[in-house]
C-alpha cells in the first residue's frame, strides 16, 4: 500500500520516529501501521468475568458469595453481569459499598 506524505498526516507529527519504527520510513503508511502495533493498546473496561446473578453459569449469588467458596465475597467490576453503559468505576465502589453493607448486616457487633 502507497501513501503519501499527505495522506498520512505527516505534516502534523514529530520528525523523529519511535525506535522501534525507525526502520520505516516516515512518511510511509508502514510505519504507521508499525506504530499501532508498538503502541495501540485497548482501553476497554474488562467487566464480567465472575457475573453474579441466579443464573447457571454465574460464579457469585446475589449477596456477591462466591458459589461454591465459603467466606467469600467478590466486590469489584467482575462481578457485573454485563458491561453497563457508562464508565464502571463508579459502578465498582457502589458494588463495594453494597458488599460492605452485607458484610456488617450478615456480622454485626455485639
Ligand atoms: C486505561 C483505563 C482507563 C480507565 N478509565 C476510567 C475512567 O475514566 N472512568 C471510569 O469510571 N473507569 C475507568 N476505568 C475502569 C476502572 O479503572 C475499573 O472499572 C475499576 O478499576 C475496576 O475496579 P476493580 O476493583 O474491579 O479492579 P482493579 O481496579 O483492576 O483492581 C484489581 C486489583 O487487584 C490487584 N490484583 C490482581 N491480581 C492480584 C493477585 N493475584 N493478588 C493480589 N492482588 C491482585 C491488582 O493489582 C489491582 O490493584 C479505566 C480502566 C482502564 C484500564
Amino acid at each position: 500500500m502507497n501513501a503519501s506524505t499527505a495522506e498520512v498526516g505527516y505534516e502534523r507529527i514529530s520528525p523523529k520516529p519511535i525506535r522501534a519504527c525507525e526502520h520505516f520510513n516516515l512518511t510511509h503508511v508502514t510505519y504507521w501501521h508499525c506504530i499501532m502495533k508498538q503502541v495501540v493498546l485497548s482501553i476497554h473496561y474488562p467487566v464480567a468475568s465472575g457475573k453474579m446473578g441466579a443464573v447457571v453459569g454465574h460464579t457469585a449469588d446475589l449477596n456477591l458469595k462466591e458459589i461454591g467458596v465459603n467466606g467469600l465475597r467478590v466486590m469489584d467490576a467482575s462481578v457485573m453481569p454485563n458491561i453497563i453503559s457508562l464508565k464502571t468505576i463508579v459502578a465498582t465502589m457502589m458494588i463495594a459499598k453494597k458488599g460492605v453493607d452485607m458484610l456488617i448486616k450478615d456480622n454485626p457487633r455485639e
